[in-house]
């Protein structure tokens, strides 16, 4: 190389690297594909995750400690591990708990916080776990066979109820639907389970009457899994023959009307989710199918109420078919979900190019 001037190559390769760099760090703030639905100052719980891409085992960052509080919310990282004394250090456990999560949601085992394990991660899900004592219950279901990644699964000792009939109460506090829209909304959801199964639901006017009971709560509500506010969690039920339901009130719920056109990057369609929750109440868990009603996480302004045949073949098995039921419904439909997951695998080649942008940038420096 010239000393003094600077060769035309070199002036080249400087303007190149300043573009890279300045590309890098503009794309710093910018969330992955994927992302548009929850992004700032869109308030989401779990919306600063983003800040943990590409952290990967022996790594200390800041906010790994709430990564670690969400993976054991969700049963992957053991009950004993007590929430709210995580520190930061990503060790072995986390390294294990994020495999089992990529495997459970269809994700490369890569054991690293890629941009899509925290695209998933950052969608708004049921607060119901997916590993129950330490058991994975996510696609392992051993009820129908091994039918390829991806099954439904059951709550722990599989209980069901006994009854073919239940009645059901909605409490009308705590939100503005209107009793009307409730009753609709919820005999549609109901009428999803009832269609492949000879099980019937009525509702009544009486809790005490009940087996079922739906309410809308916010924040703590009594029962040791409070709700998160707006996004995050979005609703959770118990187990046979428990029977509650209870939704996050502080959702931009959906009642009626297309989700999908709503005014609100938040909306969450009411329908979809009691859908899910009720299929919890039968004594469902999640599943690994990403179209199935029972999959983990809806996001938002996203319609999603027909059972794919993994749910049909879940609650039949245990209780039973309907001699009149048509089958599924065409695949079920779900488009934001479907474009949301096409979105995940596009954004592996464009984190990609990030990193060589970075890379080049380090080269460019080197000069
Ligand atoms: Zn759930
Ligand atoms: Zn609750």
């Amino acid at each position: 190389m010239v000393s003094g001037g600077a060769s035309p190559l070199v002036v080249l390769l400087a303007a190149a690297a300043a573009v890279l760099i300045a590309l890098r760090v503009s794309s710093a703030f910018v969330l992955p594909e994927g992302l548009a639905d929850i992004k700032p100052p869109f308030s989401n719980p779990w919306s600063a995750f983003k800040n943990l891409s590409g952290c990967h085992f022996g790594d200390e960052r800041r906010g790994l400690a709430k990564l670690k509080d969400y993976l054991w919310h969700f049963g992957y990282i053991p009950e004993a591990a007590a929430a709210g004394r995580f520190n930061d250090l990503f060790d072995a456990d986390m390294e294990l708990a994020i495999k089992t999560y990529q495997s459970n949601f269809g994700l490369g085992v890569t054991g690293e916080l890629d941009v899509a394990t925290v695209t998933q991660m950052m969608a708004p899900r049921c607060g119901v776990a997916d590993v129950v004592n330490g058991t994975s219950t996510m696609g392992n279901s051993s009820a129908v066979g091994l039918r390829g990644r991806g099954l439904f699964s059951y709550s722990p000792g599989e209980p069901r109820w006994s009854k073919k009939t239940l009645k059901y109460a909605i409490a009308t506090t705590e939100t503005s639907i209107d009793r009307a829209t409730l009753s609709l909304v919820f005999a549609r959801a109901f009428a999803r389970w009832s269609e492949a199964t000879m099980l019937n639901f009525t509702e009544t006017a009486s809790d005490a009457d009940a087996d079922i009971t739906i309410g809308f709560h916010a924040g703590d509500h009594g029962d040791g899994d409070p709700f998160d506010g707006p996004l995050g969690t979005l609703a959770h039920a118990f187990t046979p023959t428990n029977g509650r339901l209870h939704l996050d009130a502080t959702e931009t719920w959906v009642a009626d009307g297309d989700v999908t056109r709503a005014s609100s990057d938040a909306a969450v369609d009411l329908e979809s989710v009691a859908v899910h929750e009720i299929g919890h109440i039968l004594g469902l868990g999640h599943s690994s199918v990403a179209d199935s009603v029972m999959y983990p996480t809806l996001t938002s302004r996203t319609k999603k109420v027909n059972l794919a045949n993994d749910d049909v073949k879940g609650i039949q098995g245990l209780y039973g078919g309907n001699p009149n039921f048509k089958g599924v419904t065409s695949p079920t439909t779900s488009s934001r979900e479907m474009d949301s997951a096409a979105a995940v695998a596009l954004s592996r080649p464009r984190y990609g190019l990030v990193s060589a942008a970075a890379a080049a940038g380090a080269l460019a420096l080197a000069l």
